[in-house]
């Protein structure tokens, strides 16, 4: 199936109109035409080859929300019209004990990513979700519940599930305490998720000024963490942390506010962080750990919760030949809180 979307040729390359092929229906695969894809940190990473791994001509995409237009002969959940969702990956082994247990994102054998992966039949580079058309198996489908704003829900497919995936792993619910790091399209999220999980959520941040911001996303305090002495206030009185800045940063200040058993955890930032001391970790038994996405299982589980509790990123929708200046304004946080992209914008 011959199907446009937007693709950076070369490292340095602005986004431009590029017309490629969708493979054809395997049986087990659905078609889908794509309405919305939310703009995600990673997308400007790897059309510059940040990450040093990436392969041209790239379409990135990877918050994918559309409706099914075919289906292969053995497909039994999806019929030609439903409303559907694809993120950040869309094959794995599906035999290894991860796969087995529905964590898919931690195949030992790696999951295969929406874009700049390798199909597993054809070892051709995967093609993203700044396009109009997708092809994907079915087991990495995801259903979008009725009632979810379909213009607001892409964000959720890497922004929602690499937050809620954290939260559901420490067992937040009511009366946790969790700061959230960072306000931007994944922190933004963590506050919106755990608020409605039923904990205590803070937002930390260098200046007051995110104040009204935080409480206005659902959030019941802001920590300044330039503030010496609330900081030293707050020591242990954390039972997560979510981690969700984007570059390199000390995570050491936050390190004394975890509890005794508690976990800062890393989501924002693929790659090096600075120097840490074991001192808080040792001696109040705390935690420092990462995070990827969640399983397709649990994707699912986050999707049919946000649509339970109303729970829908801020976006702003842009055109997709706004694409690079979406980039920009993105690279300088001028962004609240995610860019969505009308694929209604995309004409041939
Ligand atoms: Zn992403
Ligand atoms: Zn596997």
């Amino acid at each position: 199936m011959q199907t446009f979307g937007y693709a950076a040729k070369t490292a340095d390359a602005r986004l431009a109109p590029f017309t490629f092929e969708r493979r054809a229906l395997r049986p087990n695969d659905v078609a889908m035409e794509i309405l919305y894809c939310g703009v995600c940190h990673s997308d400007l990473h790897q059309a510059r080859n940040d990450w040093g791994f990436s392969r041209y001509p790239i379409v990135p995409g990877h918050e994918i929300v559309g409706r099914v237009t075919a289906v292969g002969p053995e497909v039994t959940r999806y019929k030609v019209g439903d409303a559907v969702a694809v993120g950040c990956m869309v094959d794995s082994c599906q035999q290894c004990d991860q796969c087995r247990k529905g964590e898919e994102q931690l195949c030992r054998e790696s999951n295969t990513q929406t874009y700049n992966g390798l199909d597993r039949i054809t070892r051709e580079p995967t093609l993203g979700g700044y396009a109009k058309h997708l092809v994907v198996r079915e087991e990495f489908v995801l259903r979008v519940p009725a009632g979810l704003d379909l213009a607001k829900a892409a964000p959720l497919l890497c922004a929602g599930i690499t937050t809620y995936s954290p939260l559901r792993t420490w067992n937040v619910g009511p009366g946790s305490r969790v700061a959230v790091v960072g306000l931007g399209g994944l922190g933004h999220m963590a506050v919106k998720l755990a608020a409605g999980m039923g904990a205590d959520v803070t937002v930390l941040s260098r200046t007051p000024d995110k104040l009204v911001d935080a409480l206005e996303l659902g959030a019941d305090a802001l920590l300044v963490s330039s503030d010496a002495k609330a900081m030293s206030a707050a020591k242990s009185s954390f039972d997560l942390i979510i981690d969700t800045i984007p570059v390199r940063h000390d995570v050491s200040p936050y390190m004394m506010l975890l509890d005794v058993d508690a976990t800062l955890v890393i989501v924002g930032q693929v790659g090096p962080i600075d120097e840490q001391s074991t001192f808080p970790m040792i001696l109040g038994r705390r935690r420092l750990a990462g995070s990827p996405i969640g399983g397709i299982a649990q994707t699912q589980e986050m999707l049919d919760f946000c649509a339970k509790k109303n729970i829908l990123p801020d976006c702003e929708m842009i055109r997709m030949d706004e694409i690079n200046e979406a980039f920009e304004r993105m690279e300088r946080s001028d962004v609240r809180y995610r860019f969505v992209i009308d694929m209604a914008s995309l004409k041939e």
